[in-house]
């Protein structure tokens, strides 16, 4: 049973399983605690979209931390505009803190790059950052991710956090929406 929001009768089309997806998430927790061994380790996930990506992380990742997690949407509809809202209601003070900032995908750039910026600003020790998905061509600004989960092309994605007006963050896999080759 797939949860087709109204207006959809075909469900979108399988990128990655849940199988491909569950490995690849193992593989990058161990890649995250092999890296940082040792030390204390603060996840901040970008809500909604990393939602459910870091609730898989976390429990791959075999060392002690702390999450938290904050909200921050892009504005792209224009395509001009491109600035990032975001709420920074952190309950973690971020000051010398070691951050691992999670987020669904990497896309132009901008959310990831401002809210590094926010986390340095407000006294991190470090910020890494790490994306389930990384769409290298739609970028618009420097930003690379240190830890990706799949890089994919210029497709628009859904599931596994990821929506489309708000539906399906709740499809256990990452599928494509035919007809949306690119939004946002
Ligand atoms: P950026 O600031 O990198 O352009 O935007 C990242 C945000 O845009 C992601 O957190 C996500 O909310 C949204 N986004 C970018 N590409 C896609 C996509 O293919 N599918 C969905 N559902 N959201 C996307
Ligand atoms: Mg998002």
């Amino acid at each position: 049973m797939t949860p087709l929001p109204l207006g959809f009768d075909a469900p979108p089309e399988t990128l990655f399983d849940e199988k491909a997806i569950a490995v690849r998430v193992k593989e990058l927790g161990a890649e995250i605690a092999g890296k940082r061994r040792g030390s204390d380790l603060t996840v901040v996930s970008i809500s909604n979209g990393a939602t459910i990506f870091a609730a898989d992380l976390v429990r791959a990742i075999d060392l002690p931390l702390r999450l938290d997690s904050l909200s921050a949407r892009s504005y792209d509809g224009t395509e001009s505009s491109g600035e990032v809202v975001f709420t920074p209601h952190l309950k973690l003070d971020p000051r010398g803190r070691n951050i691992l900032l999670v987020d669904d995908i990497l896309d132009t750039g901008r959310t990831l790059r401002r809210v590094v910026e926010y986390l340095k600003d407000a006294g991190a020790e470090s910020v890494e950052t790490c994306v389930m998905l990384d769409k290298p061509a739609r970028r618009v600004v420097g930003m690379e991710a240190d830890f990706v989960g799949f890089e994919i092309p210029d497709v628009f994605v859904v599931g596994y956090g990821l929506d489309y007006d708000e539906y399906f963050r709740n499809l256990p896999y990452i599928g494509t929406l035919p007809g949306t080759a690119s939004i946002g």
